[in-house]
């Protein structure tokens, strides 16, 4: 029995019979129970075929009872909202997700464990698969989107594509078990053995069964009995809770009741995912801040303005100064860094136009990590007129540094001129 099942057991209690209004009406002949018949004056008896003749106090009953009937037609529609057994594809997939539940429970607990654990590592891995997975996939999405935006997005990403279908199918199993649980409630009782009588599920006389009719109001004590769904389905919800209602109306409106519930776990969902990813979009940002330490980094707008630029750093990390792109410009001396966007496979190349001094200028990457760290010397090539070229070949769309060392003392200013290829 499932957890909803349990819950409804709880609460609505355990199905008792209850008094009839009248004796149950016995063949004369053979003395086995009868159904009353909707019409007619005599019954003619399922074990021995005997013709008995129907009581007065049994055809007053029942006249009452079927004028009472004609005014409860809203039974039937509710009926057909209820009555039928789910859909097939609902049926798959609530005996799959049965299957594998338990072992999947035990995994899930196993995960969330290690995850707890070890939230903060994990959280870190996953910022440093961002580097290392950026020249495969072409672009390093912290250095793009931000680390806040790509940390939101990758909760947002992963709660659509694994927590999602576990609500999902949660609702899927807990509304066929709920179905399954009305159903063995409301049907009529089948013995196993004998001739096939549906009894009262009331208080176990024998109800009249009519071909397209889908319940059998029992004459004695009022109940409502499906008597329509099918033996395999009948089958399959006969392990499941029976609590007592006396009419379909009854059992809808606590169907409906606990649908709402149900569907009320995929809200909480909704909202948890987007609170999870601010939450996430905090985390983000915090460990991009830990792993730059003190280092100002300009975002990737900002260095893509109207057409691309390049920041220098002073030597104390603040960015100063903006440098355009394709043009020579003067220098006292090298600023100690320079930030550049660049997109997978481009080169950038910087020249320098009559610098005496011997220069070595490095590349990096946004992060200290070292196993994600990118730190190399740019080639160089000198001319005849005393231009240095150092050029950088990007390995994915991000940001990166230009570290300078100068030896020696630069004595006058220079040019130069950053150009991306
Ligand atoms: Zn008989
Ligand atoms: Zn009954």
């Amino acid at each position: 029995m499932g957890e909803k099942s349990k819950k409804f057991l709880s609460e609505q209690g355990y199905h008792t019979l209850q008094k009839p209004q009248l004796s149950q009406l016995l063949c004369l002949k053979c003395s086995a129970p009868l159904p009353l018949t909707k019409e007619g004056n005599t019954i003619k008896c399922h074990a021995c075929s005997h013709i008995n003749p129907l009581p007065e106090e049994y055809i007053i009953l029942r006249d009452s009872k079927n004028l009472h009937r004609k005014n409860i037609e809203t039974a039937e529609n509710l009926y057909k909202k209820i009555s039928s057994p789910p859909g097939l594809l609902l049926r798959v997939w609530y005996n799959i997700s049965v299957a594998v539940t338990s072992t999947l429970g035990i995994i899930m607990a196993i995960l969330l464990w290690i995850s707890g654990i070890f939230l903060f590592v994990f959280l870190f891995i996953v910022y440093m698969i961002y580097y290392l997975i950026a020249p495969s996939i072409g672009v390093n999405l912290i250095d793009v989107y931000g680390s806040g935006v790509t940390y939101s997005l990758t909760f947002v990403a992963l709660s659509i594509i694994f927590i999602f279908p576990m609500i999902l199918n949660s609702y899927v199993s807990d509304f066929v078990e709920l179905r399954k649980t009305l159903h063995a409630s409301l049907s009529a009782i089948w013995p196993d053995k004998g001739t096939k009588q549906a009894l009262c599920r009331g208080c176990g006389a024998p109800v009249e069964v009519k071909k397209d009719e889908t319940y059998s109001l029992c004459f004695y004590c009022d109940t409502q009995n499906l008597v329509s769904l099918p033996d395999t389905w009948l089958r399959s919800v006969s392990g499941f809770a029976k609590w007592h209602f006396q009419t379909i109306e009854e059992a809808a409106k606590t169907e409906k009741s606990y649908r709402k519930g149900l569907r009320k776990n995929i809200k909480n969902w909704f909202i948890g995912t987007i609170i999870a990813g601010l939450i996430f979009w905090c985390v983000g940002s915090f460990i991009s801040w830990v792993d730059n330490d003190s280092m100002s980094i300009p975002s990737w707008s900002d260095l893509n303005k109207n057409s691309r630029i390049v920041c220098s750093a002073s030597p104390g990390g603040i960015i100063d100064k903006e440098i355009p792109v394709g043009q020579f410009v003067q220098e006292k001396v090298f600023a100690p860094i320079y930030w550049i966007a660049l997109n997978q496979n481009e080169t950038i190349s910087l020249k320098t136009k009559n610098l005496d001094n011997v220069a070595d200028l490095y590349v990096f990457n946004t992060t200290n990590i070292e196993s994600t760290r990118i730190f190399k010397k740019m080639e160089c090539t000198t001319s005849t007129d005393s231009i240095q070229n150092f050029v950088f070949t990007a390995p994915y769309k991000g940001i990166f540094g230009i570290n300078t060392l100068t030896y020696g003392q630069v004595a006058k200013p220079f040019e130069i001129e950053f150009k991306i290829k």
